[in-house]
């Protein structure tokens, strides 16, 4: 046995073989790789928020005396603040490093070794991430060819365990779902509460979706958890500052779970000083609607895209008769990023951003090149 094989033994067996997690290629590496500077490249592919924190929250970010004290555990003013912005009592609501680490956290939670979550994909990949770093089952029942969530096949893969001695312990749905831009039908979230399982619904884009956020529904449903994030309508992806809306009960072996100090301080500030400057996030936000409404309108004039509604700050759309992957790359060559897919159900599909008026524009102007050069 090699040296390397001795301390190999030692850590948790179902890790060697799991999938790597791609990451991103950061910024400044794309820019070198694609010979342009960070403000010429469009970035498209992250639905992110290219306005970016408003002036007020880089100012109050730029004055903060006291980054050397460590974080309030419990984020006591965050959550104050957070209780009002969202209609519901701090006392249901917890903070994280971004929505992603509660959605870890919720898994670790729940899960034993073994327990099964629901994941409803084509859809934001964290769901089955977490479940399996937390060595949970993942069960897949796939959407649609709307994206609309098939509640019967849930209701029986639920019923499925139950009869083979195993357990759903969480269902993951996404409204406005990514990466279509769908919601989740008020009939389809009663009949999934009515099942045995927590649901949760994550709204990491329900500032775009024109109609209120189920947040306060909580009170009322001891299995619901809602997930929010400042990342896409607050225009700070990289502070990393999420959070989730939970039943009472919860609460307290949540507080148990979480890292006393997941939160850092600049995202608190930078989320505070958001809080307080909805005028301009009002602006902001129906700015990138606008946008959306123009993608979706645009790209449905080229013959070879199929653009999707979205309620999101994104549009999916299927490439027809042309290759996605080539069209991706085409992009890319010209300094414009869009997001590719070659999943189940998201067959030969990109998903584009939206992003500043300027963005669109040069990315219909390149549509019309490739349209006749390719
Ligand atoms: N949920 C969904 C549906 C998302 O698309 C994303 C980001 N891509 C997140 C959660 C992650 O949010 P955060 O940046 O707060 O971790």
């Amino acid at each position: 046995m090699s040296e390397h094989t001795r301390w190999l033994n030692l850590i948790r067996p179902d890790i060697p073989d799991m999938e790597p997690y791609t990451p991103i290629v950061p910024f400044e590496v794309l820019s070198e790789r694609l010979g342009r500077r960070p403000e010429e490249i469009v970035k498209l592919d992250a639905n992110e928020n290219p306005y970016g924190p408003s002036p007020l929250v880089r100012e109050r970010l730029a004055s903060f005396p006291h980054y050397h004290i460590y974080p309030d555990p419990q984020q006591e003013q965050l959550r104050a603040a957070l209780a009002e912005y969202v209609g519901v009592p701090a006392a249901h609501i917890l903070p994280g490093h971004g929505a992603d680490e509660l959605i870890d956290l919720i898994c670790r939670v729940f899960l034993r070794p073994g327990d099964a979550i629901i994941n409803a994909p084509p859809t934001f990949g964290m769901y089955e991430f977490d479940a399996v770093i937390n060595m949970g089952r993942v069960i897949h029942v796939f959407r649609d060819e709307h994206f609309r969530v098939d509640v019967d096949a849930i209701a029986h893969a639920v019923q499925q365990e139950q009869d083979n001695e195993g357990q759903v312990k969480i269902i993951f749905l996404t409204s406005p779902n990514n990466p279509d831009g769908s919601l989740l039908s008020e009939d389809d979230l009663n009949a999934l509460l009515d099942l045995p399982v927590i649901v949760v619904v994550d709204e990491a884009y329900i500032e775009f979706a024109g109609r209120p956020s189920l947040a306060s529904r909580v009170l009322d449903h001891d299995n619901l958890i809602v997930l929010r994030t400042f990342s896409k309508w607050a225009g700070i992806a990289g502070l990393r500052l999420g959070y989730g809306i939970f039943p009472g009960w919860l609460m307290p072996h949540l507080w148990r779970f979480k890292q006393p100090y997941n939160v850092n301080v600049a995202a608190t500030v930078a989320g505070l000083a958001a809080l307080e400057d909805r005028a301009y996030y009002e602006r902001t936000t129906a700015a990138l609607i606008r946008e959306r409404e123009r993608l979706y309108r645009e790209l449905a004039r080229f013959p070879f895209l199929q653009p999707y509604p979205s309620h999101a700050n994104f549009v999916l759309a299927r490439v027809t008769g042309r290759d996605a992957w080539e069209l991706k790359q085409w992009l890319e060559g010209q300094g414009i990023l869009v997001r590719y897919f070659r999943k189940p159900g998201l067959e030969n599909c990109i998903r584009v951003s939206a992003g500043k008026p300027e963005h669109t524009d040069a990315l219909l102007a390149a549509l019309e090149v490739y349209a006749h050069d390719t």
